[in-house]
């Protein structure tokens, strides 16, 4: 049976290119960057080029780079670390939104903890914050706004330029967590006006275990690991070289096929929406036009979200889901509900994600296997039928 992946917001394969990029760095050149000797030193100029190629891709200097072991790392040490800043100037007010990805959330949980205040920004229906509400957030307290680049779970993308604009004029520090959206639509921090920013390899063709901090210069973020002089002394360790080369292959690829891809992926990201959409009771979950190429997200009423991703699963489908069971907890994702869905709805909650490895073809197969998955839950649903009654007697449940 075939298999066809669409969960590429999860994370993506190690692309070929890449690959044989990197597997020297385990074997033949396997030296310890921090060596002196000729040997150690191949490692750690194969460091310095990924690291020109990571800021290249950002538009700014290899300077602004720090290497991470992922996202969530990025993303706990821009916030620790801004919160840490803002703390010594008695500032100790952060503004963010409802849909951050956990490691953003968790991490200002913490902070809270520790006495800091956190707003959330709305996003309204369309799964989009408004800049008003920024501006209208920001205080004399303020130190620091975070907002997502794009979304994991619903592919909007967010006013980032213009937020940028808005901190820099009022003096806070801008963090985002680009994970979702370096190497799949245009990122420059210059500008965008961004002062911190996260990415992950293994969303962009590079591996797991590997990412970045872009930290704007003149910022003094305190160090995240002590110990030796690797990253300019702030996240000390032996670096992960073949992880690092990986990285700067992927990201280089990604941002030069970037157009095409786009193109590309949009118009199968339309046709598998459009698809989708006339299964009867089904909607689109975020803007319709403001999001990733690549990214579907959709609810079916009546559906419970992981029998219906197991059922995909039996026929070769891999995809997603924020239902309930999946988010790990009684409730649904709290970016569905935070885009004002009741938890019916959320429940029925699918995410497709396509990559340049997707084909029209594969987009056939799943709106081939789709509807009848999706009459054969409704059939077995109590849910269901009491949305069936409702409407014959004229009311519209959800
Ligand atoms: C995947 C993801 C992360 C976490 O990245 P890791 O490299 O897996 O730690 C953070 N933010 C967003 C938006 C993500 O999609």
């Amino acid at each position: 049976m075939r298999m066809i992946y669409a969960d590429n917001a999860a994370t993506t394969a190690v692309s070929a290119h890449v690959l044989q990029e990197m597997l020297p760095y385990y074997s033949e050149q396997y030296g310890n960057p921090s060596s002196l000797y000729a040997f150690g030193q191949t490692a750690h100029r194969a460091i310095t080029k990924a690291r020109g190629q990571v800021a290249a891709a950002l538009g700014t200097t290899e300077r602004e780079i720090y290497f991470t072991s992922g996202g969530s790392e990025a993303d706990n040490w821009a916030i620790k670390g801004a919160a840490a800043l803002g703390k010594a100037k008695g500032k100790t007010h952060i503004i963010t939104t409802t849909i951050e990805h956990h490691a953003v959330l968790h991490t200002l949980d913490a902070l809270k903890k520790e006495g800091f205040t956190v707003t959330y920004l709305p996003v309204y229906e369309n799964g989009i914050c408004r800049v008003e509400d920024v501006a209208a957030a920001i205080t004399d307290e303020t130190c620091l706004v975070t907002i997502m680049y794009a979304n994991n779970e619903i592919g909007t993308i967010q006013p980032i330029g213009e937020i940028g604009a808005l901190c820099r004029q009022k003096g806070v520090l801008f963090h985002t967590d680009a994970v979702q959206a370096v190497g799949h639509i245009p990122v420059d921090v210059q500008k965008d006006q961004i002062d911190l920013l996260s990415l992950s390899g293994h969303k962009l063709h590079a591996p797991k275990g590997v990412g970045a901090l872009y930290c704007r210069k003149g910022i003094r973020l305190p160090n995240l690991i002590e110990g030796g002089a690797q990253e300019s002394g702030r996240r000390a360790g032996t670096e992960n070289v073949p992880g690092i080369v990986g990285l700067g292959v992927a990201i280089t690829d990604a941002v030069a096929a970037m157009d095409e891809n786009a193109k590309k992926l949009s118009v199968l990201r339309d046709k598998l929406l459009d698809g989708a959409l006339q299964i009867s009771h089904s909607r689109v979950t975020g803007d319709r036009t403001h999001r990733l190429p690549g990214h579907c997200s959709l609810c079916f009423e009546g559906v419970e979200g992981e029998s219906l991703l197991l059922l995909l699963d039996a026929k070769g489908v891999c995809g997603s889901s924020g239902s309930a069971c999946t988010s790990g907890s009684l409730d649904p994702s709290h970016v569905l509900l935070a885009i004002g869905l009741p938890h019916e709805v959320a429940h029925g909650s699918l995410r497709l994600t396509l990559s340049d490895d997707t084909t029209p073809e594969d987009i056939d197969y799943i709106l081939s296997v789709l509807p009848p998955i999706i009459d054969r839950l409704r059939a077995m649903s109590p849910l269901w039928e009491h949305i069936l009654e409702a409407e014959a007697q004229g009311k519209k449940l959800y």
